[in-house]
């Protein structure tokens, strides 16, 4: 049986790999784009309906692609996301195949390049470029077992409040998710219980510019990976409900009981730490310290841009804070869905490469492996903070390509 053959393989059709398979093409190699399911399947099916792109519109393209709007400052439905994105496909001419799944890939016998076993045949390749998303499998703590009679979602599966049955709703996790969730089904008449941990705010406005702009004025988005802070937690923005600034308290302040991380759960009874102090004084810290290094900044270059006084100003400490609630019981509090915004890991279960470490995350720099021929795109921090990012995706593929183009001549 005669296998197909292609000299670089891209596993995965969302903006990584298409900007991937742009940036190939300008170079003039050829090349094949595999996805299991539709070109930008992830923002079709595992997104919120309510949720909105946490970048102003102003600030979002793809290479040589600008996203189409008619409000610079808004922001985006996921399906204009999706539009956007299905739009580039076709402005690229993507030579892309929708619903192959590449189940395993392997090294071939020869030892150099790889065979991709996929649902329809088996494909060689001297290049895979990996781009299968940064955000791949929902992560679902075991803390409530089936004894506890409510309904369990991920973030991932969320949809909209009318989706979950009436009652109050716990969410579990205080990052970009579980802030815009919670302030959905809030808005929307539910109580709603938040479980914070460690988070990073931002502010989503300061001086009048946006979050983003200032991050680009001072180049936060081109710290390279190996400068990155060691905290670790993502930034918390939201989109949504014109774009405001993620504030706990003022959450609070409006009726939404915040606790401190969940810890442990027996038939329906759930035990939160005592550390929602700590947590909020450390989202507070963030924010303080950003708006801080925007003021520096403003002074070093002498920018004429005018104050912001009350951009710190904080809430009061709200009684859920005061007295904090260390314990819950579901049923009593008629909570009869928890979500989970805890995130999500790899799934690289398929790579059978000696290129993933002891946690199964792909051992590589700006994308590169040990292994010749085998690179990742669109990973958290794969070069700077822009790397799974929309609009900096670009330039990651524009690396990766040049290396696969020079290779291809030597
Ligand atoms: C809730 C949420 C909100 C976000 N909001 C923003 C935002 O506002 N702005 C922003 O810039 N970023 C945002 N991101 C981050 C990032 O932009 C998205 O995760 C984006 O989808 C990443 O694009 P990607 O192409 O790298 O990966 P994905 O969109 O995940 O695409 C990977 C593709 O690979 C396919 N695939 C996977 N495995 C295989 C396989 N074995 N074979 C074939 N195909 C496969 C999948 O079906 C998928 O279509 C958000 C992420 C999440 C989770």
């Amino acid at each position: 049986m005669s296998i197909e053959r292609v000299q670089t393989l891209v596993v995965g059709g969302g903006q990584a790999g298409l900007a991937m398979s742009y940036m190939l093409t300008k170079r003039g190699c050829p090349h094949l784009v595999l996805e299991r399911s539709r070109i930008a399947e992830r923002w079709r099916t595992e997104r919120w309906d309510g949720l909105r792109f946490q970048f102003p519109n102003w600030s979002v393209r793809l290479p040589d692609f600008p996203f189409p709007h008619a409000d610079p400052d808004g922001f985006a439905t996921s399906s204009e996301i999706v539009d956007f994105i299905s739009a580039f496909a076709a402005f690229i001419a993507a030579p892309i195949r929708c619903g192959v799944c590449v189940v395993a890939l392997r090294r071939c016998d020869s030892g150099t390049g790889f065979v991709a076993e996929t649902s329809d045949g088996s494909i060689e390749a001297d290049n895979v470029v990996v781009a299968t998303g940064p955000y791949q499998r929902p992560i679902i703590p075991s803390l409530l077992r089936d004894d506890a009679d409510v309904v369990q979602v991920h973030a991932s599966q969320y949809r909209n409040p009318d989706q979950l049955p009436s009652g109050a709703v716990l969410v579990v996790g205080s990052g970009a998710s579980g802030a815009q969730i919670t302030e959905e089904l809030f808005r929307a008449g539910r109580r709603v219980y938040l479980s914070v941990g460690r988070h990073t705010r931002l502010p989503r406005r300061y001086r009048g510019r946006d979050l983003i702009w200032w991050v680009s004025a001072m180049g936060l988005d081109r710290i390279p990976a190996e400068e990155r802070d060691p905290d670790r937690a993502k930034p918390l923005i939201t989109g949504a409900f014109g774009g405001n600034t993620i504030d706990f308290r003022r959450f609070a302040t409006e009726g939404v009981i915040l606790l401190g991380r969940m810890q442990a759960a027996r038939q329906g009874i759930v035990d939160f730490a005592p550390d929602l102090a700590k947590r909020l004084a450390y989202g507070d810290g963030a924010y303080t310290a950003f708006l801080d290094l925007v003021d520096t900044h403003v002074q070093r270059y002498a920018l004429n841009i005018p104050e912001d006084a009350s951009a710190r100003g904080l809430w009061p400490d709200p009684p859920c804070l005061t007295e904090p609630l260390r314990q819950l019981d579901l049923r009593a509090a008629r909570i009869s869905t928890v979500v989970w915004a805890t995130g999500y890991a790899y799934d690289f279960g398929w790579i059978h490469v000696p290129v993933l470490n002891a946690r199964n995350e792909p051992v590589q720099r700006q994308g590169m492996t040990n292994v010749p021929g085998l690179y990742f795109l669109g990973l958290r921090w794969l070069s700077n903070f822009k790397s799974s990012l929309l609009s900096g995706i670009g330039e990651d593929a524009a690396r990766l390509a040049d290396h696969i183009a020079t290779a291809r001549t030597h």
